[in-house]
């Protein structure tokens, strides 16, 4: 038997750790079904990843909700994503920030992610194509900034797009990757704190 939004949100979430009343309020209202391509949507509250096309996929519902519960959102904030794929991640945050920016390399994901984006009724977030490697500066500096493509390092321009408090989530590695929480603690100060193994699609783009 396919696996319902309730059991998705009862047993991959709050059973494992998730208990932010506003994540679990945005994963039990934005519909991860509306964000998969329509020949996965049996399987859309799957305790997994699924493709969505161009070898990229839609990130594991509990990384979302993990990811979004570890960076402390605050509701004023303005978030930068790295990777938007299908926009699924970044309409769980648009429900728990002011805005959300989303750079996605492949230019062909863009349309798909608008229009999941829209269908949804979301309209805080704006997505544009380019390589998240070199942030985007005339939106930032950012209160967070969310990766979902892991790097061997985090890119020193998304770092300093941040604002001193602000903090970033990323995935890092290469073969074993773990998920990396750092906080902006000064100008060029962070503090660093390693989480859980993870596995992410690689980033691609340019080496800085
Ligand atoms: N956030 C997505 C997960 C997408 S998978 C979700 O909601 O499920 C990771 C995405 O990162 C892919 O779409 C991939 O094309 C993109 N990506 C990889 N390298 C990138 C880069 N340098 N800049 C921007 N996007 C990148």
């Amino acid at each position: 038997m396919n696996t319902t939004w309730r059991q998705m949100v009862d047993d991959q979430l709050k059973k494992r750790g998730i208990n932010d009343p506003l994540v679990i309020k945005a994963m039990s209202e934005v519909d991860r079904k509306d964000f998969v391509p329509i020949k996965y949507q049996r399987m859309a509250y799957e305790d997994r990843p699924l493709p969505i096309g161009n070898n990229q996929t839609i990130s594991q519902p509990y990384m979302v909700a993990y990811m979004a519960q570890a960076l402390g959102l605050q509701e004023d904030d303005v978030l930068l994503e790295i990777g938007t794929g299908c926009g699924y991640n970044a309409a769980i945050l648009s429900q728990l920030v002011t805005h959300v920016y989303s750079l996605e390399i492949i230019e062909g994901l863009v349309p798909f992610a608008e229009k999941n984006l829209s269908r949804a009724g979301i309209n805080n977030v704006s997505i544009r194509c380019g390589d998240g490697k070199e942030g985007w500066a005339d939106k930032g500096p950012f209160d967070a900034v969310m990766l979902t493509a892991a790097a061997d390092e985090i890119p020193k321009t998304l770092k300093a797009q941040l604002k001193p408090g602000g903090r970033l989530i990323a995935p890092v590695g290469k073969i074993s990757q773990r998920l990396i929480l750092l906080e902006k603690t000064g100008q060029d100060q962070f503090r660093e704190e390693e989480r859980i193994p993870v596995q992410f699609v690689p980033m691609t783009g340019g080496s800085n």
